[in-house]
């Protein structure tokens, strides 16, 4: 009997496939069984970073002397003209937040081999402006941070960090007092909530790396806290 069921829930799945074929984000071929969001070759030639690995890592070497993290990691390298290249404008811009959600998760699955990943407490996403919110109708950090919390053993936080609204007189500043100000633009609600845990802070893509820092340097305000980052993608200025 339950093996019928299966045979008729698979029939049914096969079925649905051909009314609403699904795609690879990257290769745009039809995925198959249990695929989601990326084929398994797709999945299989991602240029993954193995970052969480390696310690004193090229990316954590970007944050050496503006804020004191315990590790950094990119889940793959952001090359110009790859495949690869659609998938945040696709998870940012193009409504499919499953591309964060799915990806958080093989993401998670990586980082659950070292043992100081499976050490952190909350997950937090870089929290997104309110307009942005509106428009894109979900944060897509918090997307990637999901996929995350379900399969490491952390917990996902979305309440703790918060993002000001800009007040007139802050938008109108000069740059340099903007750049001065980032760490402002950023709040923690309920300090108590926070205190003593290790922070998996969580953002797209890592370049400069200047939201991060504003957002882990108003984390670690906070008594005896710790701040990791991971992001999925890493892109290099030059
Ligand atoms: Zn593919």
């Amino acid at each position: 009997m339950a093996r019928l069921a299966t045979q008729i829930k698979t029939l049914a799945n096969n079925f649905l496939g051909l009314l609403y074929p699904e795609f690879c984000a990257a290769c745009n071929q039809n995925l198959v069984n249990q695929e989601k969001v990326l084929c398994t070759k797709c999945l299989y030639e991602l240029p993954r970073t193995y970052f969480h690995k390696v310690p004193g890592n090229p990316i954590e070497e970007i944050f050496w002397g503006r804020v004191l993290l315990e590790r950094v990691t990119s889940f793959y390298f952001f090359q110009q003209g790859s495949k690869y290249r659609k998938l945040i404008h696709k998870l940012k811009y193009q409504n499919q937040p499953e591309i964060g959600i799915e990806l958080g998760k093989h993401f998670a699955a990586d980082l659950k081999t070292e043992a100081i990943f499976n050490e952190i407490d909350l997950i937090i996403p870089v929290p997104l402006h309110k307009k942005k919110l509106k428009m894109r109708g979900y944060n897509q950090s918090e997307m990637i941070a999901q996929g995350l919390a379900e399969i490491l053993p952390a917990k996902l936080d979305t309440k703790s960090l918060i993002r000001k609204t800009f007040t007139q007189t802050q938008t109108k500043k000069n740059r340099y007092e903007r750049w001065e100000n980032i760490e402002t633009v950023f709040e923690v609600k309920k300090p108590e909530i926070i205190e003593g845990k290790h922070i998996l802070l969580v953002d797209d893509v890592l370049t400069t790396g200047a939201t991060l820092e504003g957002c882990a340097q108003c984390l670690l305000k906070v008594k005896n806290v710790k701040v990791s980052i991971a992001t999925l993608a890493f892109t290099s200025l030059q």
